[in-house]
Order: C-alpha cells, then structure tokens, then sequence
C-alpha cells in the first residue's frame, strides 16, 4: 500500500498547485489475475481505512484485496472515471484532443 504523503489521507489536490490527483488501484479476483484500475481519492481513502471498501460495489470479487499503488498527478488527458464510484477525475488542464 501506497503511503498517503502526510501519513494519513490520500491528497484531493497535490500541494502546492492544487491539481487534481488521481491513484492506481490494484485488486485480485482470483489468485492469478489481478485488475488495475484508477480511483477517485475519495474512494482511495475508502481502501485505506478498510481494505474491504471495494467488495461492497465490486461485490464479484471474492478475495477484495486491494492496494494503491501508485498517486498520479492528473495533469491532461480526458475526463477519467474513478474503477468503483464511477466519479469524474478531471485533468487539470483539460483534453488537449478536444476541439470545440
Ligand atoms: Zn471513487
């Protein structure tokens, strides 16, 4: 498990700047197959505080296992979408495929 930088919660923001941060969560469905997928911090600090927290929407894996492994600042790129809440993680400067 990946430490939060101030020991106990998973950063929203990264200091200083206050851009958005997302993570790397790994989870294992069985044994030999193990899943990885981005997640909000929110749900980051969920995993934290109860390795359990993912079984509860991923209710298909039975050995919720899960890790953050890495903190990534979201600097650009699309609108990501957290791997349990579903919630937007959005890049700090936003999509630069995007035409308007
Ligand atoms: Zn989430």
């Amino acid at each position: 498990m990946l430490k939060p930088n101030d020991g106990n919660t998973y950063a929203n923001h990264a200091w200083p700047g206050g851009y958005p941060m997302e993570y790397l969560a790994t989870a294992y469905d069985n044994p030999y197959d193990r899943d990885e997928f981005i997640v909000c911090p929110q749900c980051a600090n969920k995993a934290l505080a109860n390795h359990i927290a993912f079984v509860l929407t991923k209710d298909e894996w039975f050995e919720p296992e899960c890790n953050i492994v890495m903190e990534n600042v979201y600097w650009e790129g699309p609108t990501d979408y957290c791997g349990v809440c579903n919630g937007e993680i959005e890049s700090a400067y936003g999509d630069p495929e995007e035409t308007d």
